[in-house]
């Protein structure tokens, strides 16, 4: 069988890509690596989309080393997931993170194929929930005149579901519950001008959780429409 050729599979530029930026790395920082390999101790962990145009590091401007970084389609956090909930244990409980933050993107297309009525196969089992989010909120979203408002919407929504997602898990409670000092936020990042903006939805113990989320559900761009942060643009970024 023959192999993968790096060349014809256009790859060879990603490896002399890696080779000078660590070489400006080492310039630009003496000891940079030497220091990164005897430990990680970053405050905040990332859990995000695996959207190529939203990566976490250099849309904060953090070097390795700062954020803890779990992604996988619409930013979900899933008490079954057992690989999001290995990184967040890691993150809370060894790394002892001071933030997590969930960061969801407009133009989600997890969030959008969850809203969508044609079937994709298996993705549709992950986006399940993002579906019963829909449900859930139907009333509020549908009073939204654009399909694109709606969209926009039901990606803040999915943000703020999957924030009280984090501080319901064991992980969270429990360490809330031993005085640890964690804080779960919700962001949300525009791909059409790389803006990140702060979903008010900052909780940092338990009794804290339901009043929180029920204002940032409330919050009056999700009920009246303009619910893109900036602009209040709607449809496609
Ligand atoms: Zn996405």
């Amino acid at each position: 069988m023959a192999g993968f050729d790096n060349k014809e599979r256009g790859l060879t530029r990603l490896l002399e890509n890696n080779r000078q930026w660590a070489k400006r790395m080492t310039e630009e920082h003496p000891g940079f690596f030497e220091k990164l390999a005897r430990q990680q101790a970053p405050e905040v962990l990332w859990i995000g989309c695996s959207d190529s145009r939203v990566p976490a590091n250099e849309i904060i401007g953090v070097m390795p080393g700062e954020v803890f970084v779990h992604r996988n389609v619409a930013n979900q956090v899933l008490h079954v997931d057992f690989n999001c909930l290995a990184v967040l244990q890691f993150a809370v409980e060894v790394l002892r993170v001071r933030h997590v933050i969930v960061c969801g993107h407009y133009g989600c297309g997890g969030v959008r194929a969850a809203m969508s009525r044609h079937e994709m196969g298996l993705i549709d089992n992950w986006l399940y929930t993002i579906g019963a989010f829909r449900q859930k909120h139907a009333t509020q979203l549908e009073s939204l005149r654009h399909a694109g408002e709606q969209e926009d919407a039901l990606c803040e929504l999915n943000v703020i579901e999957q924030v009280r997602n984090v501080c319901n898990t064991t992980l969270v409670q429990q360490a809330w519950r031993r005085g640890q000092d964690l804080a779960v936020h919700g962001w949300i990042y525009g791909i059409h001008d790389g803006h990140i903006h702060d979903l008010n939805i900052t909780i940092t113990d338990a009794q804290a959780i339901e009043p929180i989320y029920a204002a940032a559900v409330a919050a009056p761009r999700l009920r009246h429409g303009l619910a893109r942060l900036d602009q209040g643009a709607t449809g496609e970024p």
